[in-house]
């Protein structure tokens, strides 16, 4: 229900606005927007700005992948498609031979994904990464399917990661690394003392 009052009716109240303030107001909109910086970008004649770690594309680097398919079953699209053989691989002082998958199929429908990510957060392998290229558009739907060979290539755009944190805590590896070290180090031979020398304060 309208409420008369807000037309300025005869039940509602004597509020009423000074003549012409609307207008005066919308001419000050006007007035502040045409004096304000424009933010409409001259894309593509003039590259945007983005942030670096942007969800362009994703990129994937084939040698950490080890087929685990978490990334395919993850996926809420299912647009992540993996086929792998298994490849026997010969351990000198072993038994048998050990197995190991071999990716032969990597691909991802760009047409389908919805940059949500779950795919890259989920890989324990750290085989995905987001790239900020955006610049993929195709003429043809299904040219939008990147097969491993093309998802390898993004890697190339992909931004290092961030400084470490001087204050944070060091990388599990650094302490584990430090401490191999430190086990590694040899032991300096105990100072005995000389016979008859004097043993020194008991503590
Ligand atoms: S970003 Fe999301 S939708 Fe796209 S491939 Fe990864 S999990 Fe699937
Ligand atoms: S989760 Fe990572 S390691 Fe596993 S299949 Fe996907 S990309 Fe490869």
């Amino acid at each position: 229900m309208n409420d008369p009052s807000e037309h300025g009716g005869a039940a509602g109240g004597t509020e009423r606005g000074l003549p012409g303030a609307g207008l005066v107001k919308g001419l000050a909109v006007t007035l502040k927007t045409m004096t304000s910086r424009s933010t409409t970008q001259q894309y593509p004649d003039v590259a945007p700005e983005l942030p670096p770690r942007s969800r362009g594309v994703i990129a994937l680097s084939e040698e950490n992948c080890t087929v685990c398919m978490l990334c395919a079953r993850e996926c809420p699209d299912w647009c992540i498609y993996i086929d792998s053989h298994k490849e026997e691989v010969a351990v000198p002082g072993a038994a048998r031979p050990r197995q190991r998958n071999v990716l032969d199929k990597f691909d991802i429908d760009f047409s389908l994904c919805m940059y949500c990510g779950i795919c890259i957060e989920v890989c324990p392998f750290d085989a995905l990464y987001w790239s900020p290229e955006f610049e993929y558009a195709e003429y043809d739907i299904k040219d939008l399917l990147h097969d491993k060979d093309h998802l390898g290539q993004w890697m190339a755009t992909v931004p290092p990661p961030p400084a470490h944190d001087p204050n944070g805590e060091p990388a599990k590896e650094e302490t584990a690394a430090a401490r191999k070290a430190a086990a590694a180090r040899p032991v300096p031979p105990a100072v005995r003392p000389e016979p008859g020398a004097d043993p020194g304060p008991a503590s």
